[in-house]
């Protein structure tokens, strides 16, 4: 792997806890991009934040409790949101992505990035009371491969009245910084999908396999455009 900073999109209720992990990790960088600021209603799930943080930026908040948990590499500060114009300027150089955010458009922006630079990537998610985390080596299966494209309409998840159970998102945060860690070692040689049912407490894992047609696997260098068009939200989503 090289020496390029982790980027690590998002640090809210995964992120932070993907961030305390790898705060105790040996990586020589890590870049943490964020636009959003601490809201009092995130507390109870974002454990990294206080009620003295309500309103500053997740990102420096997150910076801050890195170095104060003992982190003594690299870090950078993006205080910006991982939109399709400035993506790949924020990945540049990157070792590694990998995203704790709470919409379907920019996972997938996520992977796409990834794959256009030929970097493994971490995704993880978590909704109610089930978490997943797809942890993919530079050429294993993608993002697309498993989900294709973005849903709209009545296959988009819906965030009305559902909402993520507090403890779970720890746990699913925690797993996606050690598969981090994993890749980073070269511990995955396929794409490895964990599935957390925090009701049943039981984990699943499988191997994922690419998928024939994925557009994604077949154009992953230039060919694969970044653009808005492509990651225009549904109407409702809401995947934290
Ligand atoms: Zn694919």
């Amino acid at each position: 792997m090289s020496q390029g900073p982790v980027v690590v999109v998002g640090l809210g209720g995964l992120g932070a806890p993907i961030a305390m992990v790898l705060a105790k990790s040996s990586l020589p960088a890590i870049r943490l991009v964020d636009g959003d600021t601490v809201e009092r209603s995130n507390l109870h799930r974002q454990v990294l934040f206080s009620e003295a943080d309500v309103h500053a930026s997740k990102a420096h908040v997150v910076a801050r409790a890195m170095r104060d948990l003992g982190y003594a590499g690299k870090l950078e500060v993006v205080e910006a949101f991982f939109v399709p114009e400035r993506a790949l300027e924020f990945a540049q150089d990157a070792s590694m992505l990998v995203e704790g955010v709470d919409n379907l458009p920019t996972k997938f922006l996520v992977a796409d990035v990834a794959a256009r630079l030929d970097v493994p990537v971490v995704h993880s998610a978590a909704l109610r009371w089930e978490g997943t985390v797809l942890a993919k080596p530079a050429r294993g299966a993608c993002y697309r491969c498993l989900f294709e494209d973005i849903p709209h309409g009545a296959d988009a998840p819906n965030c009305a009245g559902e909402g993520v159970a507090g403890p779970l998102v720890g746990l699913v945060g925690a797993w996606a910084a050690d598969r981090v860690l994993a890749l980073r070692d070269g511990a995955l040689d396929d794409t490895e999908l964990s599935r957390f049912d925090g009701w049943a407490a039981s984990v699943r894992q499988t191997r994922v396999a690419r998928r024939a047609g994925c557009s994604l696997c077949r154009d992953a260098g230039s060919a694969f455009p970044i653009d808005r068009s492509r990651y225009a939200a549904p109407s409702t989503y809401c995947v934290r």
